[in-house]
């Protein structure tokens, strides 16, 4: 299956564990973590707080390095939710 990238939080995923439209048909820019029927999970979240989520994440899965977030947390801004400054 094909990963892709989400657009909101930079994590890997794949169609299986997409965010769905609002027709429910599966999303392919966003997890299911971020967005579920045609809008995001958490409308407020704003960059800063998705570093210190994917940061507390890091320190929680032994599976994610610390430097693996913080690669991560550096390509966000390139990310289709955050290119644009919507604040
Ligand atoms: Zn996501």
């Amino acid at each position: 299956m094909k990963t892709l990238i989400c657009q909101s939080c930079g994590w890997p995923f794949t169609k299986a564990t997409g965010g769905t439209s609002r027709d429910k048909s599966i999303n392919t820019d966003y997890c299911r973590d971020c967005y579920q029927d045609g809008a995001f999970t958490d409308k407020s979240l704003n960059l800063h707080e998705l570093e210190v989520k994917l940061l507390e994440m890091a320190e929680m899965h032994e599976d994610i390095s610390l430097e693996e977030a913080q690669e991560l947390i550096k390509k966000l801004p390139e990310l289709k939710r955050w290119r644009m400054d919507h604040i």
